[in-house]
């Protein structure tokens, strides 16, 4: 039977959306969408399970991860119920529920808790640099072992476990029986929307440069990670790498300027009405390929004795990110939607079988 929330639309209101009782049911959206087929009226039917308060049922979808929000349901809508945002929001919220420790539900509602969080990783950074004696080879070689720790820590304590939870809401839940060979053809999918996000390039209004940007700073970011932490990028003496390095974080910084002035201007329907979490994946992101930029410029120029204050902040921006926005915050989305598709593939391959 199926549980029902009626606090539901107050709950959802602290991960954004707060307009879609206004939704009168016209079916616009749906007819707008490319997602919608002869089966699925989406995304009308999750505005009725979110109206509902259909708790269950919006947990087992997938379909907020398809979504891109390319917003043209919400230019469609007639009532100014807002659908994309309605996405939007659904996906922070399913954000909140595959994770096992509740913390991305609690710095997604809490403003005062993720800045506190935020300030924390500051003071234990500067501290640590102090136990160190501000010696800036010992903390680079820290920032360095910290750097792999993390990717391992968060890989099998947060995504692994989060991943499982995801699996059993969607796909063990509502009782998707799929053979095991199944989840190996349908392996294809996870990765080829992991590194070209194809899926965006399926909506009804074509925005290929906004395709582009995030294709080129995923591949950019992805190799940057690989750049510093397999590379080490900040201690090689390895032209290539340090070239490597450099253009990578270019790429990530102009990418991200153009994501930030986006936001600003609210010139895209997807960033109408951005939340703290989205303005601070993009602007740390921005600020973490721009310090590492300049530490390794400052390396190469023999001034970043005198300028250890520019390892700091890179060291404190990345320690922000490793442990707040990547775990909880909005990286988990890039997570998210990829294995959105690929359950979503094995659920089309099951019921076909
Ligand atoms: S277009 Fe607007 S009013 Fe019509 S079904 Fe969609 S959300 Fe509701
Ligand atoms: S934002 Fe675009 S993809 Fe998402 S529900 Fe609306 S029309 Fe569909």
């Amino acid at each position: 039977m199926s549980k029902v929330n009626p606090k539901f639309a107050i709950e959802l209101s602290k991960y954004g959306s707060n307009d879609f009782h206004a939704c009168f049911n016209c079916g616009n959206c749906t007819a707008t969408c490319s997602l919608s087929n002869a089966e699925d009226s989406f995304p009308r039917e999750l505005i009725r399970y979110a109206t509902l308060g259909l708790e269950n049922e919006l947990k087992a979808s997938l379909k907020p991860w398809e979504c891109y929000y390319c917003g043209d349901c919400s230019i469609q809508c007639p009532r100014q119920a807002e659908p994309g945002e309605l996405m939007m929001s659904l996906r922070r919220w399913l954000t909140s529920k595959y994770d096992w420790t509740g913390l991305s539900g609690v710095f997604y509602r809490s403003l005062s808790v993720t800045i506190l969080a935020f300030v924390l990783i500051f003071a234990a950074v500067l501290i640590l640099a102090d136990s160190f004696a501000w010696n800036l080879q010992n903390m680079m070689h820290v920032g360095h072992l910290f750097e792999m720790t993390v990717i391992f820590m968060v890989l099998l304590v947060i995504f692994i476990p989060n991943l499982l939870r995801m699996w059993y809401f969607t796909i063990l839940k509502p009782n998707v029986k799929a053979h095991p060979k199944i989840y190996f053809i349908a392996l294809s999918d996870l990765f080829v929307h992991m590194f070209t996000q194809k899926r965006m390039k399926d909506c009804e209004t074509k925005d290929n440069f906004r395709w582009l940007e995030h294709f080129i700073l995923v591949i950019a970011y992805l190799s940057l990670l690989f750049t510093t932490v397999f590379l080490n990028w900040f201690n090689t003496e390895s032209l290539f790498v340090v070239i490597l390095g450099y253009v990578e974080s270019f790429f990530i910084f102009i990418i991200t300027i153009d994501f930030v002035s986006s936001r600003i201007n609210k010139n895209k329907a997807l960033n109408k009405f951005s939340q703290l979490s989205d303005w601070l994946f993009v602007i740390w992101l921005m600020i973490m390929g721009l310090t590492a930029f300049f530490v390794r410029l400052f390396i190469d120029t023999g001034i970043i004795e005198n300028n250890k204050w520019v390892y700091i902040i890179h060291f404190t921006i990345l320690a922000q990110w490793a442990l707040i926005i990547v775990p909880f915050g909005k990286w988990t989305h890039f997570l998210y939607r990829s294995f959105a598709m690929y359950f979503s593939k094995i659920k089309s391959l099951a019921i076909a079988q």
